[in-house]
């Protein structure tokens, strides 16, 4: 097939071309003299992805979900009580996971669409005085209704009730590519993945412990072998693995790390910021649809997630535009599938790449015969990119 297929899901995201050549290396050992070097590389940009200076970031040969495990069965005990909440297939799955370790979790049902309900998490942990509550879950990103939460408020609600639950964070959807702050935040488990924001392909998961978590270990009794994180800091300081690391992943993620530090961290969440609302302008202004986002507070910066009208489906424009235009739109999953498609604006990505996605949904909603006014999307789109300022990023240099 001619041209080439362009990939909109919101995970495995594009992989830039230096990041793909670097990992083009014949294989090495890991137990080497020279392998500690890789870690030594990767760790300063990653702790600076994460911004933190006191957090352990940790790589996994695995992918996001390994690490949801990592962060609860290194911290928590059979029965233990956390408070989470489910607004989408993500934050659901790790509540899911919470409950098959046997944990007590409390979850607040809110509506699809709409986040984290942080003026009832705070509710909750004010009733809580007898703490039973171990940690608090945010999914940051939830990539299936494209709904950005409110960490630093999830934060300040603990700080306000004085509660010393542990504050985890699924921010495998957000990390690299919306604001994340590990220290300023005090999050105690921040759980991501390589296939995102970091323009890798899947294969790692990244974890990023604070000492007060890390302290937990002694105490937490959920069963762990793979994820331990004791084999992890027996071997990583001196830059070596428990098992057979992914090594061209790591030499990925170095060259990754590096377009990261070149375009700056804060231009790189404005760009996508701006990507964002070039995306949201065609869905609002061009189409006149609606997002699966209830409200702008919720809107994510790396994925929209586009009502189709009523009595059409989702899965069959996303079919046409894999079959017809070589476009791959992200379903809807679970509760929402058929009521919509995903377009993933993360990772590396410009307004004309973006463009693809927007006439090719639109072409592919047409041929489905739903009415939106033709090249509207890109119209609106294109009007918002030029009427306001670009980010550093997006300019040549
Ligand atoms: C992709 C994703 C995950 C799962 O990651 P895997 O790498 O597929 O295991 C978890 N949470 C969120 C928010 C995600 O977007």
């Amino acid at each position: 097939m001619a041209g080439r297929n362009f990939v909109f899901v919101p995970g495995p995201t594009n992989v830039p071309d230096r990041v793909l050549r670097s990992m083009m290396v014949p294989m090495e050992d890991h137990r080497s003299p020279k392998f500690p070097q890789l870690l030594k590389e990767i760790m300063p940009g990653l702790k600076k992805l994460y911004r933190t200076e006191h957090g352990t970031p940790f790589i996994f040969p695995s992918s996001g979900t390994g690490c949801w495990e990592a962060a609860i069965t290194n911290t928590l005990s059979p029965g233990d009580k956390v408070l989470a909440s489910t607004f989408g297939q993500f934050s659901y799955l790790w509540i899911d996971m919470c409950q098959r370790f046997g944990l007590n979790v409390q979850a607040v049902d809110v509506e699809w669409g709409t986040g984290v309900p942080v003026e009832q998490y705070a509710e909750i942990l004010r009733k809580d005085t007898g703490h039973e509550i171990k940690a608090v879950l945010v999914c940051q990103n939830e990539t299936a209704t494209g709904v950005a939460s409110d960490v630093a408020a999830v934060r300040k609600a603990l700080d306000d009730a004085k509660h010393p639950a542990l504050l985890f964070v699924d921010c495998v959807s957000s990390l690299g590519s919306l604001d994340f702050r590990f220290d300023d935040w005090k999050v105690d488990m921040a759980v991501s993945g390589s296939q995102k924001g970091l323009m890798l392909p899947p294969g790692l998961g990244l974890l990023c412990a604070s000492p007060k978590a890390l302290a937990m270990q002694s105490s937490a009794k959920l069963p762990r072998c793979y994820f331990d994180l004791k084999d992890m800091l027996a071997t990583n300081p001196s830059g070596y693995f428990p098992y057979t690391p992914a090594i061209p992943l790591m030499y990925g993620a170095i060259e990754a790390l590096k377009l990261i530090e070149e375009e700056g961290l804060d231009n790189i969440i404005a760009r996508h910021h701006y990507l964002a609302e070039g995306v949201r302008a065609a869905v609002h202004q061009g189409w006149e649809l609606k997002l699966c986002a209830k409200e702008p507070k919720w809107y994510s910066d790396t994925v929209s997630a586009v009502l189709v009208p009523e009595g059409f489906n989702g899965a069959e424009v996303i079919a046409q535009a894999y079959k017809r235009y070589n476009l791959s739109l992200g379903a809807g999953l679970s509760k929402v599938a058929g009521k919509l498609f995903r377009i993933g604006h993360l990772g590396d990505m410009n307004e004309l790449h973006l463009m693809a996605a927007i006439n090719g949904a639109e072409m592919a909603m047409l041929d489905c015969g739903i009415k939106v006014k033709p090249g509207s999307g890109a119209a609106a789109a294109s009007e918002y990119w030029r009427k306001n300022t670009p980010p550093s990023g997006l300019l040549i240099r």
